[in-house]
């Protein structure tokens, strides 16, 4: 039922503000796509995403979101309107895909607006299990100017590898790996600790799933660049993303 979703409009590709964590302005955002399912309504990405791995169509969704965020991205630079960057997610499977990477290709080379307002976040567990020669095609896009966001950061297996073996830009942390009931002394300490590692390489840190004010003051105090999350806003269509954005600035 892909096919015909996509075709009838049934997924919507949503925006969740990240802001910058000293001025509380919006600096970027992420596309999260969304299923609206006729009858049965809302699905959520964490059900469907799997099953379209798992049956092997994944590309064809990704597609899709690449394709709306670019469009998107360009209409507002074009008409001069406030453009952020945007990233999107993509699927390990992406890598072993002609059209998407036919599309990374030409996105390289497109001229028509900065490469910077479209970025890409990977996993680290898609990350492995990407071979090595797909290296090239993460390099590609870095020297093409198209920033890298290193999705889950501490959620997966292989943290240390990857942050060895390929050039990341940003670093993004799940708040959630802080579990409620867990020493938040300890959690504060791993995340100064992250955070300082990702400074002496370079990288950007942006804090995922923000959801109160004393981890928003946590985060400051460590010195991580932006938050993304609940406490600032929620992912939303298109229209409410458009507003804030004029809003807030
Ligand atoms: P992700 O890329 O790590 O995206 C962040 C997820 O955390 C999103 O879930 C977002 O709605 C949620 N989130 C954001 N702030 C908060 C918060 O403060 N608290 C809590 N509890 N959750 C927060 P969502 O939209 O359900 O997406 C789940 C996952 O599905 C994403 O995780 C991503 O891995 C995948 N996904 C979403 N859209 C796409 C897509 O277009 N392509 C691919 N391949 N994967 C996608
Ligand atoms: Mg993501
Ligand atoms: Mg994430």
């Amino acid at each position: 039922e892909l096919e015909e979703g996509i075709e009838q409009g049934q997924f919507k590709v949503y925006f969740q503000p990240v802001v910058d964590a000293m001025t509380g302005k919006i600096a970027s955002a992420e596309s999260l796509i969304r299923w609206f399912y006729p009858e049965k309504g809302f699905i959520s990405p964490g059900v469907f995403i799997p099953a379209l791995e798992e049956s092997g169509h994944i590309s064809e969704l990704d597609l899709y979101v690449l394709d709306s965020v670019n469009e998107f991205q360009k209409k507002r630079y074009q008409s001069d309107k406030i453009t952020v960057p945007v990233s999107t997610n993509l699927s390990w499977m992406d890598f072993y895909d002609e059209t998407i990477m036919n599309w990374l290709e030409k996105k390289c080379a497109d001229a028509s607006m900065p490469s910077g307002l479209c970025r890409m976040e990977i996993t680290e567990t898609s990350y492995a299990a990407i071979e090595a020669d797909r290296n090239a095609t993460l390099e590609a896009l870095r020297e093409a100017g198209i920033l890298l966001l290193l999705d889950d950061f501490g959620s997966g297996y292989s943290s240390l590898n990857v942050l060895k073996d390929i050039d990341i830009d940003v670093l993004k942390i799940d708040m959630r790996f802080l579990s409620k009931g867990s020493s938040e002394e300890r959690g504060e300490k791993i995340l100064e600790a992250v955070i300082k590692m990702a400074k002496s390489l370079d990288m950007l840190v942006i804090a995922e799933g923000v959801e109160e004010e004393k981890q928003v003051k946590m985060l400051k105090r460590l010195g991580c660049d932006y938050i993304q999350g609940y406490y600032f806003a929620k992912p939303m269509p298109k229209k409410d993303y458009v507003k804030l954005l004029q809003k807030s600035r």
